[in-house]
């Protein structure tokens, strides 16, 4: 089976394809696992944290790849999930299920998380093997390439929402406006629809984009929103605008960073960070980790009833390269998806 793979780590500023298409034995299902045909990939940030070492595989080559839709071609499972079933895989590829975590609805911070696309080949492929405990139908309602993003994008922002812990009417920022981000802040609009949501981008593109979306307010990131935020959530890859967000905070605000890894060239912003302004009024900053099954499954289900459909941009399998680097280079409007 053709696959794209990740055989080392690079430097994304130097290498215009971090990915090599090898050809690989077609992957089998193993005890308590079903095959997928898979038919689309999303293509997330993480990826690139992955390609630059932040948060490598443990071995190489590895397919990247962690919002796959396909369709069951065999099982060696208990038969819940049948020949012909459409499914997704998340990030979440499996944990142990016994461990105080696991059993406390917290199987994102199992000691045991393996992740998708990192710790076990993902859907950068035409293949892939999952437990089959670890898989969610898709609705028919969407299509393969707006079903993708739901899995990652979709999910985390679900469960970086539920963190801000919001009530109707409150305001809320996010700070970058990537594929998560705008669809949290249709999420926002469907679950609180009394609250504002402000949005801060580098961009004028995302930051118009926002607004179309329906965001009350979009700014760069430095600048300041017309209120004070109950909550905000930080989707970049860098430090500045955490900083940013912090001054944003009502008090007993709460920041939720929602990032696998920060990059570190710019970690100089947190040598500004200065007490009274940025955390006293008990101020809180939580990070995101992963996500459960039940957020997958409950982002799925709420995207369905609100019969929204995420923005995504579509490219062949061929140029998975090219998804990467537009991601990389702030190419952005919406999610991407990679297509079998
Ligand atoms: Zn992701
Ligand atoms: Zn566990």
């Amino acid at each position: 089976m053709k696959a794209w793979v990740i055989d080392k780590i690079s430097d994304l500023k130097a290498v215009t394809e971090p990915l090599s298409l090898v050809d690989l034995p077609k992957s089998e299902a193993k005890a308590g696992e079903v095959l997928l045909k898979v038919k689309a990939c999303g293509v997330c940030h993480t990826e690139i944290d992955e390609i630059e070492g932040r948060t490598p595989p443990p071995t190489f080559p590895m397919v990247p790849g962690h919002q796959v839709v396909g369709i069951v071609e065999a099982t060696k499972a208990t038969g819940a999930v049948r020949i012909g079933d459409r499914v997704g895989v998340a990030w979440i590829f499996s944990a142990c299920g016994e461990c105080e975590f696991c059993l406390s609805d917290q199987e994102n911070l199992c000691p045991e998380f393996l992740a998708t696309g990192r710790d076990h080949n993902g859907g950068y492929a035409e293949y892939m093997t999952v437990p089959e405990k670890f898989v969610y139908p898709i609705p028919d309602y969407f299509s393969d390439a707006e079903a993708a993003p739901l899995l990652c994008a979709g999910a985390i922002g679900y469960r970086s929402l539920e963190l801000c812990q919001p009530e109707n009417g409150q305001n809320i920022g996010l700070t970058g406006f990537g594929a998560s981000a705008h669809l949290v802040l249709k999420l926002i609009s469907f679950l609180y629809p009394e609250s504002k949501v402000y949005v801060f981008a580098r961009s004028e593109h995302e930051r118009r984009f926002a607004l179309e979306l329906g965001a009350a307010w979009s700014g760069d990131t430095t600048d300041r929103p017309p209120v004070l935020l109950h909550s905000i959530i930080d989707t970049t890859p860098v430090w500045k605008p955490v900083i940013y967000a912090l001054e944003c905070l009502k008090p007993g605000g709460r920041l939720v960073i929602n990032a696998i890894r920060k990059e570190a060239h710019d970690t100089d912003y947190l040598a500004k960070l200065d007490y009274p302004t940025h955390l006293w009024m008990e101020k809180e900053i939580k990070s995101v980790a992963n996500v459960t099954r039940h957020d997958v499954q409950e982002f799925i289900r709420l995207a369905a009833e609100m019969q929204f459909k995420p923005e995504v941009q579509t490219y062949p399998f061929s140029e998975a390269n090219r998804a990467i680097l537009d991601i990389k280079n702030r190419n952005i409007k919406g999610a991407k998806v990679l297509m079998l």
